[in-house]
């Protein structure tokens, strides 16, 4: 009955439709009419579904499967004969259609790729791909990635990658990489990178030494386009105003940093900031200015922040927030006092701030060795005492918290 219903509603769209009525006969008309692909049902007489697929054997011809089993023993066995999709009766036969077009498509695009001189076009159209040799020189590149980064091949050509390296790369990253491809391995990392245009990207990148004779001659970069996805996680993590990290993130750095550090037995640095008579300010010039100034004083902290291991955050209305690590108490205290100046030096006119006539900040510091922080809270408490003493001793300054390891 459904094998029936099937062919009747199939006959519809295909061109030429065969049925079988038992596994055995199947697997005769599978070898006399070699089709492009084949629906089959678990249960028949004679030999089963999956009989019949074992029997067949190694093929590209993609193979639906319907049953009304869900036993787990039945899909395990399905996979291993690579089945390409599962249908599970009753049968929707629109969700069977679009399952077969599906199948078709892809062993359409597989056919075309084993077509020799299509292989190359479907990649050089297709692939973000790059050819250097042993230094580096890129040698050759795929039209796509031509595309892609908005520069002609023969402006590629002739240069190093450098001339996409985003600012912000550091050039450890690319110490590493080197380290490992000239090692002869294959090195697999998420990189940002700049088009012609200026415009950033992101990339999963795989470059794969190629050898000859033993030596590496040349490296092949591959690259996957990830920007949407990272840029759909920064969203995530960012502060809409500011675009500096938002306090989620914070949770989620501090912590990770504490862990890293203690590893490493090093310093951390935590930052609470706090705008000076802010309310005042608002009052004054009116709230779209008061937030035209917390996107000044985020560029500040954005700019002093620029270290791999730097982080700005706007922890919520006027307040932000900087870890950094690696840095001596004086060195970090000289570090923020450099910032409070920064914001002061905008300019910004603040006619009624009661201590002075331009915009200022106030700084907590704490600076902990990993292996004395007891956790992330009692940290913020510390530095957040500290921003609160730099208030009542007048504020547009920094002050040291006194649970900070001095040593
Ligand atoms: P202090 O020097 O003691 O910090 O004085 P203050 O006035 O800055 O302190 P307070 O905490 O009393 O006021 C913070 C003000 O920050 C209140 C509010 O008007 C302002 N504020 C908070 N979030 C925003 C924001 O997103 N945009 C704007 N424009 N103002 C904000
Ligand atoms: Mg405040
Ligand atoms: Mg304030």
């Amino acid at each position: 009955m459904i094998s029936e219903e099937v062919s009747f509603f199939f006959k519809r769209y295909v061109k030429s439709f065969h049925v079988a009525n038992n596994g055995i006969e199947g697997l005769e008309l599978f070898k006399k009419i070699k089709p492009d692909i084949l629906i089959s049902d678990i249960q028949m007489p004679k030999m089963d579904g999956l009989e019949m697929v074992e029997e067949i054997g190694n093929t590209s011809v993609p193979i639906i499967i319907t049953t009304a089993y869900s036993d787990i023993d039945y899909f395990l066995k399905a996979i291993e004969l690579k089945i390409s999709k599962f249908v599970i009766k009753p049968i929707n036969l629109i969700t069977l259609i679009s399952d077969v077009q599906d199948c078709v498509t892809s062993s359409h695009l597989q056919d075309k790729l084993f077509k020799k001189d299509n292989l190359l076009k479907i990649v050089d159209e297709n692939v973000l791909i790059s050819i250097t040799d042993k230094d580096g020189i890129i040698v050759d590149v795929s039209s796509s990635f031509c595309e892609f980064t908005k520069y002609k091949k023969e402006e590629l050509i002739g240069q190093t990658h450098n001339i996409l390296k985003h600012d912000e790369t550091p050039s450890s990253f690319y110490k590493n990489m080197w380290d490992i491809i000239r090692s002869g391995k294959v090195y697999i990392s998420e990189i940002k990178n700049k088009k012609k245009d200026g415009t950033i990207y992101f990339v999963t990148l795989t470059i794969t030494p190629v050898f000859r004779d033993g030596e590496i001659v040349n490296y092949t970069a591959i690259r996957n386009d990830i920007t949407d996805k990272i840029k759909l996680e920064q969203l995530i993590i960012e502060d809409d105003l500011t675009k500096l990290y938002n306090r989620r993130h914070f949770n989620t750095i501090i912590n990770q940093e504490i862990r890293r550090l203690k590893r490493d037995n090093l310093k951390l640095s935590l930052v609470s900031i706090d705008i000076d008579h802010f309310k005042k300010y608002n009052d004054t010039y009116g709230h779209p200015k008061g937030d035209d100034v917390l996107v000044e004083i985020g560029k500040v902290l954005k700019n002093h922040t620029s270290r791999a291991t730097d982080y700005a955050f706007r922890m919520g209305g006027e307040e932000f927030c900087l870890i950094f690590s690696g840095l001596e108490v004086e060195e970090s205290l000289f570090y923020v006092q450099e910032v409070v100046n920064a914001v002061e030096n905008l300019n910004i006119e603040h006619k009624n701030s009661k201590n002075n006539d331009v915009v200022t900040i106030s700084a907590g510091i704490v600076v902990q060795k990993a292996s004395e922080i007891i956790n992330e809270d009692t940290l913020y408490k510390y530095s957040d005492i500290a921003l609160y003493q730099a208030k009542i001793k007048g504020r547009n300054q920094v002050i040291l918290s006194d649970s900070s390891t001095m040593s």
